[in-house]
């Protein structure tokens, strides 16, 4: 029932030069770079996103990440230490000091590991999908 021929892998020559892939641009954007070109940097400061690239000059500006890389954040963060929360309670016991300072600095670390990260990979999702104003050039 399966095709041999058929590996479902798209070739550089196959892809349209107007087609811009999502997964390059995803990755692009979580290194907190320009999705386009992949050598500008995306953000200044910790959060704020250059208008344009400043070494390919795409236009940036049309993003709309809005909430999204915070709700994304808080659900992966939540995600990944209420259930090791329990599990260190149940297991070790340790004193409830001790396991507020352990967790409120992991998920503090956390949150703000993931937060720029999750924004480029949003912007560069919204950018490769030609999402709000990010158009092909005429
Ligand atoms: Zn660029």
């Amino acid at each position: 029932m399966t095709d041999q021929s058929n590996t479902g892998t798209v070739l550089p020559a196959e892809v349209s030069p107007d087609e811009r892939q999502t997964r390059p641009a995803l990755i692009r954007g979580w290194q907190r770079k320009c999705p386009c070109c992949g050598s500008g940097p995306l953000l200044y400061g910790y959060l704020k996103i250059h208008d344009s690239c400043p070494s390919c000059h795409e236009e940036l500006y049309h993003h709309r990440a809005d909430d999204g890389p915070a709700y994304l954040t808080i659900l992966i963060v939540g995600h990944i230490l209420a259930p090791l929360l329990l599990f260190v309670f149940v297991r070790f016991r340790p004193e409830p000091f001790t396991l507020f300072a352990v967790f409120a600095i992991g998920c503090v670390s956390l949150s703000l590991y993931l937060l720029p990260r999750l924004k480029g990979a949003m912007i560069g999702f919204q950018w490769a999908r030609y999402m709000h104003g990010f158009r092909q050039k005429p």
